[in-house]
């Protein structure tokens, strides 16, 4: 590596206690601002200002170092056929927006294509981790710190490059495993090397604690860690666990603990994981043994490593691109929206002179990361990216955010033990008073008395400082220790609830399937020979397997395993499901099937038995089956099923009603009969009545008249024989008859002669007709 040629020209003292240092590089000369308080200042000499700039000015390894990766199509995007709009070459990412001739080039300290492992320019997880992170592990045992971010949206493959999965280790185991090959390696130059870490995870503003689990009785939730500031080290979590780890394999186990812890915690919290930043931390501790001029002198240097999985990004970039301000404590993570704040005013920072107000403390993770921001750290940040032209909008905003992380620059130093430092610092002094003491022999005996008196105070606070030491290495032994037994305890907490650690190859189980597949098969249920019962976790709960959730009840299903047949047998009012089926009767398992229980816990059954005999009781060959059983299948599956019995029960309900609707309408029909026919026959018998009412009164009126007849006719006989016309009034009468006849005779003939007239004229005019017709005349 190419070194700066530095050189210090002065420095002043601004009011605002800023130290201002010019210096120059090569040939060109430069100023700059250092931040030293004035306890400091008065100690620095021209070459630790030198060394000062050197870091600030900003050789390659002070700015962040950012990279990108691009992931593979994942099978959902390659089912519907997603373009890919992102391509890599060199240092620059380039993306492509479909349907448009515009291009949007980004360039970053490393561009890592991911996408398709036949490609020669391919990355994989060890050339991810030899570029970006391997850089940091030698920082750190040069004494800095170091800091490795990985930013992107949910399911661009964050966690898969700082943890891995399977056999594709990733980021952080891969440097633990290095951290403690390097620690053997420097122990022969007579450094030891003590590592510490801690895990532990930002969630809603609340930070929890990934190694320790609440012990206390009745808890439920988990206690959150405040944050402190030393005066001297930053900010710190209180109280969060730190082990000391003597091995890879130590790491290994608590990480295993801490994402069993993860899983847990995350089960039926809705979309959690994505919403939450892990951090894996680490403090190594070199001290070397030097002696000098016979005396054994200790060195020692400190760093810190954060190495951090970030919340999904999509959760507050849309909200930056529109650029309103968000409300606190609204659903939007302030934890990565400040980080964003934070990064943009460090990055206009390095643009001026002025030195802006960096909002650190606006949340738990800025101000936790405040050193390796834009402080005393090596760091790099590593953003995430899906190619798909689907997640067009998230990656621009991604990139544009890596660019602006790029233009920070830390001020990183080698953390040096204040011990070295007085050590140095009194051995200098004890030099001096020995030259003096040389020189002044005999001339000034109380002078030569005090410094006398003063070199061995001197002396007597080295070998203070030398107990210590061997004190402190005492208690490293005994830390592990008892980290070790920690250990143990957290593991035998979880065991509590069932969760094993090792796989029987053996027995059936149940393992979790999560949304997030950083958490998922994390926990293993085994189903041993008799009755498992599943119950909600309760302290002193004899129960085999214990879950948590508003859904899982006290009592909630039973399982026995009888000759290697497994039979689920649910609770009444307990809710689970086999393959996305409601089940209420006992039902038996078979390798793969998907169980949830209380519709939060989902879980594969595993039946190496049923593997073994390469076939499953109900179905195909299991071998193929297996990979797809993960929880978007079970998801899919249960909703499909859900969506079935809904459209069943609709579909049920109404043909039921339809039903009911048609035995209504035929009650009311036979009703509405039966009424009409009563009402017939009460009209017909009405009218029967008043028939016979008419007929009686008919004939009592026929009767009546006959009678009233009979007495008129007697009446009018009796008159008739009374009263008899005279002769004269019957020949009067006989005259007007007669007078009468006469005068019709007449008229007759009258009549009579008037139509032989007109049948004459008829005949006379047919005559003239014919004969005119004879001489050819037409009439
Ligand atoms: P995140 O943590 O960003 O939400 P993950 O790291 O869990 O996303 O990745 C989501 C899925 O994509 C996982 O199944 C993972 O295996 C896969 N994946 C991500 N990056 C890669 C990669 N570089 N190569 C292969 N698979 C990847
Ligand atoms: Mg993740």
């Amino acid at each position: 590596m190419k070194k700066d040629r530095l050189e210090v020209l002065g420095y002043e003292t601004a009011t605002t206690g800023f130290l201002s240092v010019a210096y120059k590089k090569d040939s060109s000369t430069s100023e700059d601002f250092l931040e030293v308080d004035q306890e400091h200042q008065a100690r620095f000499s021209l070459g630790a200002l030198s060394n000062l700039a050197k870091g600030r000015q900003g050789g390659e390894d002070s700015a962040v170092t950012v990279a990108i990766r691009v992931r593979p199509l994942n099978s959902r995007e390659q089912k519907m056929k997603a373009k890919t709009v992102v391509s890599v070459s060199g240092q620059e990412t380039t993306v492509h927006p479909p349907h448009s001739q515009q291009k949007f080039s980004f360039s970053f300290d490393f561009s890592f294509w991911s996408c398709d492992a036949q490609d020669g320019c391919y990355a994989s997880q060890e050339t991810v981790y030899e570029s970006l992170a391997r850089p940091l592990l030698d920082k750190v045992f040069q004494g800095y710190n170091a800091c490795l971010f990985a930013y992107g949206q949910t399911g661009s493959g964050k966690s898969y490059t700082m943890m891995g999965y399977n056999e594709d280790a990733g980021i952080i185991p891969r440097f633990c495993e290095e951290i403690f090959l390097k620690a053997a390696e420097v122990k022969e130059d007579n450094v030891t090397c003590h590592i510490e870490m801690s895990y532990f995870e930002v969630y809603n503003e609340k930070l929890h604690d990934l190694l320790t689990s609440d012990k206390e009785k009745n808890k439920t939730k988990k206690t959150a860690l405040r944050i402190r500031e030393h005066p001297e080290l930053g900010p710190y979590v209180a109280g969060l666990s730190a082990y000391v780890v003597g091995s890879f394999a130590d790491v290994q186990a608590w990480l295993e603990l801490g994402n069993k812890q993860r899983a847990t915690a995350a089960t039926g919290m809705n979309d959690k994981s994505s919403r939450s930043h892990s951090v894996f931390a680490m403090v190594a501790t070199q001290t070397k043994r030097e002696t000098s001029d016979g005396e054994s002198l200790t060195h020692t240097m400190r760093s810190h490593v954060n190495l951090v999985d970030l919340a999904g990004s999509e959760r507050s970039s849309s909200a930056q691109t529109s650029g309103m301000r968000l409300k606190e404590g609204a659903s939007i993570n302030r934890s990565l929206m400040t980080l964003g704040k934070v990064i943009s005013a460090l990055s206009e920072a390095t643009q001026s002179k002025k030195k802006p107000f960096i909002p650190y403390r606006d949340s738990l993770l800025t101000w936790l990361l405040k050193e390796s921001l834009g402080g005393n750290s090596k760091t790099a940040m590593l953003a995430t990216v899906s190619p798909a032209a689907v997640n067009l909008e998230e990656t621009l905003s991604t990139l544009r955010y890596a660019k602006q992380a790029r233009s920070i620059i830390n001020v990183a130093k080698v953390n040096e033990d204040s011990n070295t430092r007085i050590i140095r610092e009194l051995k200098a002094e004890i030099e001096k008073l020995r030259a003096f003491q040389r020189c002044s022999q005999g001339t000034d005996l109380m002078k030569f008395d005090s410094s006398l008196h003063e070199i061995l105070s001197l002396k007597q606070k080295l070998l203070e400082q030398e107990k210590k030491l061997t004190e402190a290495q005492q208690e490293w032994k005994e830390n592990l220790a008892r980290a070790e037994q920690c250990k143990l305890e957290e593991a035998r907490e979880l065991q509590k609830a069932s969760v094993s650690f090792k796989v029987d190859n053996r027995l059936p189980n149940l393992v979790n399937l999560n949304e997030d597949p950083q958490l998922s098969e994390m926990l293993l249920y085994i189903i041993k020979e008799g009755q498992t019962k599943v119950g909600r976790h309760m302290v002193d709960s004899e129960y085999g397997i214990q879950l948590t959730g508003a859904l899982i009840a006290d009592s909630h299903c039973l399982i026995t395993n009888e000759q290697g047949t497994v039979t689920l047998t649910p609770a009444a009012d307990a809710e689970t499901y086999v393959n996305g089926d409601l089940v209420s009767e006992p039902v038996t398992l078979h390798h793969g099937d998907r169980v949830i229980l209380g519709r939060d816990h989902y879980f594969r059954f595993n039946h190496p038995v049923e593997v073994q005999n390469g076939r499953r009781a109900s179905e195909g060959p299991v071998a193929c089956k297996e990979m797809l059983q993960d929880f978007e299948f079970a998801k899919n599956e249960l909703v499909e099923s859900q969506k079935q019995r809904i459209e069943a029960e609709i579909e049920e309900a109404r043909l039921q009603a339809q039903q009911e609707m048609m035995q209504e309408l035929q009650t009311a029909r036979d009703l509405a009969q039966r009424e009409l026919s009563a009402q017939r026959c009460l009209y017909e018998e009405q009218i029967r009545e008043l028939q016979r009412e008419m007929e009686d009164e008919l004939s009592m009126k026929q009767e009546l008249l006959s009678k009233e007849m009979e007495q008129k006719r007697h009446k009018h006989l009796g008159k008739l024989l009374l009263t008899e016309p005279s002769a004269q009034e019957l020949e009067e009468s006989q005259l007007r008859h007669h007078r009468f006849m006469e005068a019709l005779q007449l008229e007759k003939e009258k009549l009579a002669q008037e139509m032989a007239q007109v049948q004459q004229a008829r005949l006379s005019r047919e005559e003239e007709r014919k004969s005119a017709a004879r001489q050819g005349t037409v009439p």
